[in-house]
């Protein structure tokens, strides 16, 4: 049984089973994301975390072979990327794209637009909001005439990452190691980017996707969840994920492995192929 969620929920998975070229990598996904939680998912490198992401956002490349995903209370499992995003779906990407050429501006008054359902959005209104999420996020205003993650240091992807979440004021937020790449300092900012817009968008659901503990500690996540081998293995509070700093993630294969049934012996045979 998942820990109770308080508040009604907004993104339930149930079941999920999903594939990538044939080979399983989800096995049997349940998650709740509450109206407002922000919800942990941790795992090591491998263990399908980013796939999860991926069907989750409706990424083509994926197939779901069984389970499904409701979005307040709609099942979307079959509902193409841009439609969710539309809808209010917000996927902070593990390696945003490279766009050379698109202005940052540019890049948002489509985002925008799109998300808002209007088509006359001007540059004007898009730069204003733009300048008002940058100095939350301690970005400089020259960042809204760059071509989008063009040079980009790692740092700077990670805040524009952020920066489009504040812009696009999601129901739901999907942060795929936004950590990674960041410097204690870079990671405070965006970590206290992200605590500000959850002020401002109180009702906004977060899962936040990280193989290491760090940001937890600045973000107070209501909820952890240890994902080894495309399952869940355990699901707690805060003190979760400090276990998992202090003893890593081998003591939840052995849990994994146990409830697995029929599995045998893949710990570390993963990609036979
Ligand atoms: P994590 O994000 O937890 O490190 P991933 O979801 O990226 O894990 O990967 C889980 C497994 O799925 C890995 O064995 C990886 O090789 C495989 N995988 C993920 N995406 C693809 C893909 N696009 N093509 C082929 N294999 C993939
Ligand atoms: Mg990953």
């Amino acid at each position: 049984m998942e820990t109770p969620t308080t508040s009604h929920p907004v993104f339930e998975i149930d079941g999920l089973h999903a594939s990538v070229e044939g080979e399983e990598i989800l096995k049997g996904v349940d998650l709740t994301l509450g109206a407002g939680e922000l919800h942990a998912l941790m795992g090591p490198n491998g263990s399908g975390k980013s796939t999860l992401a991926n069907v989750l956002m409706g990424n083509p490349g994926y197939d779901v072979t069984a389970g499904r995903v409701l979005y307040k209370g709609d099942d979307i499992t079959d509902v193409s990327a841009e439609e969710r995003g539309r809808r209010g779906i917000f996927l902070g990407f593990q390696y945003p794209e490279e766009i050379p050429g698109v202005k940052m501006v540019t890049f948002m008054q489509t985002a925008m637009s799109r998300r808002k359902g209007i088509d006359d959005l001007s540059l004007f209104e898009v730069r204003l909001a733009m300048m008002e999420a940058m100095k939350l996020l301690e970005m400089d205003e020259s960042f809204m005439d760059r071509h989008l993650n063009e040079g980009f240091s790692g740092g700077e992807k990670k805040r524009n990452e952020i920066l489009q979440m504040a812009l696009l004021d999601p129901e739901v937020a999907i942060l795929d190691e936004t950590d990674s790449g960041l410097d204690i300092d870079a990671m405070r900012i965006v970590s206290a980017g992200i605590a500000k817009i959850r002020e401002q968008q109180p009702e906004m659901a977060t899962l936040v996707i990280t193989h290491r503990r760090r940001i937890l500690d600045h973000l107070d996540p209501s909820h952890v969840h240890v994902l080894v081998d495309g399952r869940i293995a355990e699901t707690g509070g805060r003190e979760l994920a400090e276990q998992v700093d202090a003893d890593g993630f081998d003591a939840f294969r052995a849990v994994a492995g146990a409830g697995a049934g029929t599995r045998a012996g893949t710990g570390a045979g993963r990609g036979e192929t």
